[in-house]
């Protein structure tokens, strides 16, 4: 084949030596020859291309490179284009690498300098290709490209004499371009950075030239999918030989994962600190040989201690004496890894030797081996809420001795889901039966509850929420039959908006109680039935004993001598009062068989009647009465008079001996009732009788000073009560008393 090269015309003169003298060279050459007619067919194969590829010369003679299996598959379209190029004269000259199969089917990196030979009259003759096996070179060159990748190191050139720049392909990655198209123009560059980092990469690359030392900075890039990046450029200068600089070259490096971790490893200290400082409770880290580390103010401020003196000690040092041992324990068991956290109470000495309760809360900090490096304590304030505990636990011991012995049974029920709260022992005691089984069933106490009163309990459970408070008495039926009276007091307590919360109710065993009121009641109507009786019958013979005495008197009188006269004076005073007496009891002991039906009455009506009834003592005293505005009220007029009356005609008996009797009566409004006034300037009552006055047959002025049965004040007390009111007196000594009473 090697006659054949170069294509030359044989008729050229002279050629004959520098052919023979090219064919050395070319056979010599450490670069493999070939040239291609114009159709891309073997036309020479040089030793060194058979010594490359495999192939002989005779092998591959007149075929077309795409005829034996030469181009690696991949390169086929890129080698076409090349070809192209040279066949179609718009390229005489062109550099291709692409892989290339050998014979033996190995894939090795060529280069391949190519170009195109033409006639005298410009048609192409052959392509002539000079292939370099560069597979060293290339795989250096990717064992690199690799490293740049793996290390994101992009590195980049900028020529200053002709203005090009060469970017590795990491570079176009790490800007986030795509590594197969153009390097973009070099003022496009600024593109990828802020104003302030291009001002920044700017002055660094002037800084290389004048300096001719490399600089370093670290810059933020704006990649071209918008995303920020941290990146570590690198700027130096390429020098000629006259020291001029020809090259500016770098490198950048993408470091954001690491600045970004670096930032959050910040972040989370600065995190980590903040909520050190600034949590309410103390903290603290140790070493592992108990040492402080680091202290928060907190925990200053708690033991007392600055921080410099805290981590001056270790926490045996203010570790209460008795408590030194828990701390030693959870030590070695935090040591042996047996314990990650734990929480326990602890005493800790203050600076000033006060001893203080705390509640510690320890766990492991580990190193990246996972070996405990310290330990963070957090150390919580307890001390007063420990005392108030123990203050607490005793109190509650007292409570549940006093429950258990208190012979009452109170309890605590909630509103809204209708379940006790607490059942204290006395329902055992007085019902008989478990507190569990009222815990179960709330309702169930109601089962022992008298037929009778049942009505009369349910009515009442519905209403205790409106009413706030009530107090009712009922009997129940124990198992064993037996009977026992019952007292219930009942109060609600209710949230700021009046809505109920809780039930609080005591009830009481008053069987001993209700059996003697039944008893009193039963003697008191007996009482009151031999006072109406004996009174009533009493008045018959009394009035005959009356009149035989006054006929005595009138018959007898300046005849028996003056004794004899003031034994019958004497005689018919006391039938008199007795008389009086005898018709004052009977007005009080017919009080209760009184069945006339409650009406409204005008109260000012009424007192014009009780003034009327009470005249000739009115005018005989020159008594004043003023009375106005009185209101109606529901009741028996027959006693209403009475009420009226009574403390009229008192007023008027106990006036005083200095001033003519002046009686003011007066009403005011007091939610639903009235409160009466009957006010007078007569000899006023001492403090201590104030209150007895209201009890029968109590007085506090002797007969001979004024006359009275002590029976008015009391038939007003029972008047009053009857009418769901009450009776009271305030008064000065010679001043004067305000009987007051309520009427509904
Ligand atoms: P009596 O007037 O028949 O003694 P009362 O029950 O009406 O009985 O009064 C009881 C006592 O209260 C009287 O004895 C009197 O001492 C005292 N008392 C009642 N009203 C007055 C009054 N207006 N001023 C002073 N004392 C009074």
């Amino acid at each position: 084949m090697s006659a054949n090269f170069p294509n030359v015309p044989e008729s050229t003169p002279g050629w004959q030596n520098d052919y023979q003298k090219l064919t050395f060279y070319l056979e010599n050459s450490p670069l493999a020859c070939i040239e291609w007619n114009a159709d891309f067919r073997v036309r020479y194969w040089s030793q060194r291309a058979e010594e490359l590829f495999g192939w002989s010369a005779t092998e591959v003679e007149n075929r077309h490179w795409r005829d034996f299996n030469f181009v690696y598959a991949e390169d086929l379209e890129k080698v076409r284009e090349v070809a192209q190029d040279l066949q179609s004269g718009r390229a005489t000259r062109n550099v291709c690498c692409n892989y290339n199969y050998t014979k033996a089917g190995l894939i090795i990196a060529c280069e391949w300098h190519n170009s195109a030979l033409f006639d005298a009259e410009g048609r192409l003759l052959s392509i002539l290709s000079l292939v370099q096996d560069v597979s060293d070179r290339e795989q250096a060159v990717n064992q690199l490209q690799k490293a740049q990748r793996l290390a994101h190191l992009g590195i980049w050139e900028y020529d200053m004499i002709h203005h090009t720049s060469i970017w590795s392909e990491e570079l176009f990655r790490i800007l986030g371009c795509d590594p197969t198209q153009p390097i973009p123009p070099v003022e496009t560059l600024r593109d990828f950075f802020d104003e302030n980092d291009w001002q920044k990469l700017e002055n660094a690359s002037f800084e290389a030239i004048a300096t001719k030392q490399i600089q370093a900075l670290k810059l933020r890039i704006i990649r071209q999918d918008g995303v920020l990046r941290y990146v570590d450029v690198t700027v130096e200068a390429i020098l000629n030989l006259q020291g001029e600089c020809i090259k500016i070259m770098g490198t950048m490096q993408d470091v954001s994962d690491r600045e970004i971790a670096q930032f959050n490893l910040k972040e989370s200290e600065k995190r980590f600190r903040g909520i050190f400082e600034q949590v309410g409770v103390g903290m603290a880290e140790l070493n592992l040989s108990g040492q402080f580390v680091r202290v928060n103010q907190r925990l200053c401020d708690f033991l007392g201690y600055s921080q410099a003196e805290l981590l001056n000690l270790s926490f045996q040092d203010i570790t209460h004496p008795d408590d030194m041992h828990i701390d030693a324990d959870c030590s070695q068991r935090f040591l042996k890894g047996e314990l990650n956290d734990v929480v326990y109470e602890k005493r800790y000495i203050c600076k000033n030797r006060q001893i203080r309760w705390a509640k510690v809360t320890v766990s492991t900090i580990y190193n990246d081996e996972h070996r405990p490096q310290s330990v963070l304590g957090v150390i919580e304030d307890i001390h007063d809420h420990k005392l108030n505990r123990e203050a607490l636990k005793i109190s509650e011991e007292r409570f549940q001795e006093i429950a258990a012995t208190l012979e009452q049974f109170f309890f605590v029920r909630c509103c809204q889901t209708g379940q006790y709260l607490y059942i204290s022992p006395g329902y055992e005691k007085i019902w008989q039966r478990s507190r569990e089984s009222l815990y179960a069933d709330p309702l169930s106490w109601l089962e022992l509850v008298h037929p009778e009163d049942r009505d009369l309990i349910i009515s009442s459970l519905a209403e205790q929420e409106q009413l706030k408070s009530l107090r009712r008495e009922y009997r129940i039926i124990r198992n064993n039959g037996e009977i026992r009276w019952i007292c219930a007091n009942i109060r609600v307590i209710c949230d700021e908006n009046g809505d109920s919360l809780r039930i609080i109710g005591l009830a009481e065993d008053i069987t001993a109680e209700a059996l003697q009121r039944e008893e009193l009641a039963r003697s008191n109507a007996e009482l009151e039935q031999f006072a109406y009786v004996a009174s009533h019958d009493l008045q018959a013979p009394l009035a005959a004993i009356s009149s035989y005495a006054q006929l005595l008197k009138h018959q007898y009188q300046n005849q028996l001598g003056d004794r004899a006269d003031k034994m019958l004076e004497g005689l018919v005073r006391s039938t008199k009062r007795m008389q009086r007496l005898i018709e004052d009891l009977l007005k009080y002991s017919r009080l209760d068989r009184d069945t006339e039906p409650f009406q409204t009455w005008d109260c000012q009506l009424i007192v014009e009647d009780a003034i009327a009834n009470l005249e000739v003592l009115i005018s005989t005293h020159n008594a004043t009465i003023t009375y106005s505005n009185l209101p109606t009220i529901r009741g028996s007029r027959s006693q209403l008079l009475q009420l009226f009356q009574n403390p009229i005609a008192n007023a008027i008996k106990y006036r005083s001996r200095d001033r003519l009797p002046i009686i003011t009566i007066t009403a005011e409004k007091q939610g639903n009732l009235y409160r009466f006034a009957i006010q007078d300037n007569g000899m006023g009552i001492a403090p201590e009788h104030q209150t007895r006055i209201f009890q029968i047959f109590e007085r506090c002025h002797n007969l001979d000073e004024v006359p009275g049965s002590g029976i008015g004040l009391a038939l007003c007390k029972k008047i009053v009560e009857r009418h769901g009111g009450r009776i009271w007196v305030e008064s000065q000594p010679n001043q004067g008393s305000t009987f007051y009473f309520t009427l509904c």
